[in-house]
């Protein structure tokens, strides 16, 4: 997944955690639509970052696509692009993607399996819907921030196709990172977090065990779903705050939703394009190194992506005011 828009430099983001959190509140958030990138972009919904709220846990962005019907068209086709500072988690409810990465990995990643890249200092990937593919694509893509001890570290790829799963009367679930309710995924973390997927049967109703040091929210990937019985539509997000010990989901038809949490992350960011740094420089140098590499030879800081056929992603002009770091949840400052 890479970010596209046309202006970047007004997402910036994130300082400390939030203060003085007093009761259990639930703000829903809604996604805005945009292209992924180039003149036959697939549309995404993008919930995070959001006008009012930039993180949960280290969770920093999410998108949402589909169900879409490709219908012989390309679907997702994006070019090789630089991250830095992050981990992206690519999770599919339908179809498959084809990742390739300058690590030299190539994976399809099909439903209900984790590719997870973890970006350190620098790394380079294209995400596209294969020649073959069925013909319906449905999916998230997160991206997860990493503390200052590991986001200059080394790039990783890792896929996990075998995830622990609890079921219970009222639907599934699948634990994509950390721990949920004793069962614990084998991905790698870099912060204390949680992330899983409830698939609701119809009439289902699951409670979610939650940790009340943790900040939680739940995204809509089907509806309806209702979180403690708030209505929420596709690509729709309840930030359930802190301080909270379960989270009931409820569903009159088949759905499926993703709790995200973690530890309120409490160190500044700024994010730009597809990099998540801590200063304007970083971004700029960061910027600088993906053009030099993309146009000439260069030092490696991201690499080639050796299995794409076709050019990079050229990186937006650079922010043209200086980046700076904005308060994580607005509506806590009120
Ligand atoms: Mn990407």
């Amino acid at each position: 997944m890479s970010n596209t828009e046309p202006d970047p430099a007004e997402r910036t983001v994130c300082d400390g955690p939030p203060t003085g959190t007093a009761e259990p509140r639930a703000d829903l958030l809604e996604p805005r639509d945009v292209p992924l990138g180039g003149p036959r972009a697939m549309r995404v919904r993008r919930t995070l970052p959001h006008r009012d709220l930039r993180m949960v846990g280290a969770w920093c962005f999410v998108d949402s696509y589909g169900p879409t019907d490709l219908g012989g068209g390309p679907g997702m086709q994006v070019p090789p692009h630089p991250h830095i500072g992050l981990q992206t988690v690519s999770w599919l409810l339908d179809g498959e993607i084809l990742h390739q990465d300058s690590l030299g990995n190539a994976r399809l990643v099909r439903p209900g399996q984790l590719n997870l890249m973890t970006a350190g200092g620098g790394i380079a990937h294209s995400e596209q819907t294969p020649a073959e593919h069925s013909p319906v694509l449905h999916g998230v893509q997160l991206w997860i921030a990493q503390p200052e001890r590991d986001r200059n570290g080394p790039a990783h790829f890792e896929q996990h196709a075998d995830l622990p799963v609890l079921t219970e009367d009222g639907g599934r679930i699948t634990v994509i990172n950390g721990e949920l309710g004793g069962a614990t995924s084998p991905a790698r973390t870099c912060t204390p977090l949680v992330g899983a997927e409830i698939a609701l049967r119809p009439g289902g109703r699951v409670r979610l065990p939650l940790r009340p040091d943790f900040e939680h929210a739940v995204l809509a990937l089907s509806d309806p779903v209702e979180v403690d019985g708030t209505a929420l539509t596709t690509g729709s997000l309840l930030h359930l705050g802190e301080g909270r010990r379960e989270v009931l989901l409820s569903a009159e038809s088949a759905s499926r939703a993703l709790l995200i949490g973690g530890a309120p992350f409490d160190e500044e960011l700024v994010m730009w394009w597809n990099f998540v740094a801590r200063t304007h420089e970083e971004v700029v140098e960061a910027r600088r190194d993906w053009e030099a590499e993309r146009t000439g030879p260069s030092p490696d800081r991201f690499g080639a992506v050796p299995g794409y056929d076709g050019a990079a992603l050229p990186a937006p002009e650079p922010p043209r005011a200086r980046l700076r770091a904005r308060p994580r949840a607005r509506h806590l400052e009120r």
